[in-house]
């Protein structure tokens, strides 16, 4: 970059000597304010890393839940259970809206999305009511996750963490409702073609949930 020697006075540069030096004035002030803007927001950021870490986590354990119930998804319908695979395939919806939940809760903190790769979920299973129950027993493992990660924010006082993992503590809630309840049908109609019909039927008219409000 072309600078002006200090010692020349501003009447006796040219025009471009003129030009280049307020540019570098200007360049000057940004970089010494963008420094500080940096420090600030360092300051304010709310989040410490090792909460961020676990929330980047948890997003990762949604993501999971979200490609483990497409594939159930995709198990039912090659089972030709329509219905089935059309609730399993909302309930995959319904993850990646958790996980977006958390992205955008990080985000709004100021904190740092990290994203990382998705493991594979299960794609073979013994039946459609076996998806199910492995279903809840998903569902009872993202409580545990939920659970753990709600006691790391509480110790680490990330109070407006709390305020948002309350969300996901109450859902879970329902969803472990939801996924017993269709499990017991599934006991209930155990092989009999037509009862399954029904209940296939009946999971088939699942609605989307309405969009929840952003984090
Ligand atoms: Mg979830």
């Amino acid at each position: 970059m072309f600078r002006v020697p200090f010692f020349v006075r501003r009447e006796s540069m040219t025009d471009g000597q003129r030009t280049a030096n307020s540019y570098n004035f200007i360049v000057g002030q940004a970089q010494f304010y963008g420094r500080s803007l940096e420090r600030w927001d360092m300051k304010i950021m709310m989040l410490n890393e090792v909460v961020q870490d676990a929330i980047n986590e948890q997003i990762n354990n949604e993501l999971f839940a979200m490609y483990s119930y497409l594939s159930m998804s995709a198990y039912c319908e090659h089972k030709q259970f329509r219905g089935c695979a059309h609730w399993m395939r909302l309930q995959s919806q319904e993850e990646y809206a958790h996980a977006m939940r958390l992205y955008d809760f990080l985000i709004v903190r100021q904190g740092r999305v990290k994203l990382r790769p998705i493991a594979q979920p299960e794609i073979d299973f013994a039946s459609v009511a076996d998806t199910f129950q492995k279903a809840l027993a998903q569902e009872q493992n993202v409580t545990q996750q939920i659970n753990s990660l709600y006691e790391l924010a509480f110790n680490e006082k990330a109070f407006a963490a709390l305020v948002e993992l309350e969300w996901f503590i109450n859902e879970q809630v329902e969803e472990e409702k939801t996924a017993r309840d269709i499990v017991y049908k599934f006991h209930l109609v155990k092989d009999d073609p037509a009862a399954l019909l029904d209940l296939d039927r009946e999971l088939g008219a699942r609605q989307p949930a309405p969009a929840t409000a952003p984090a």
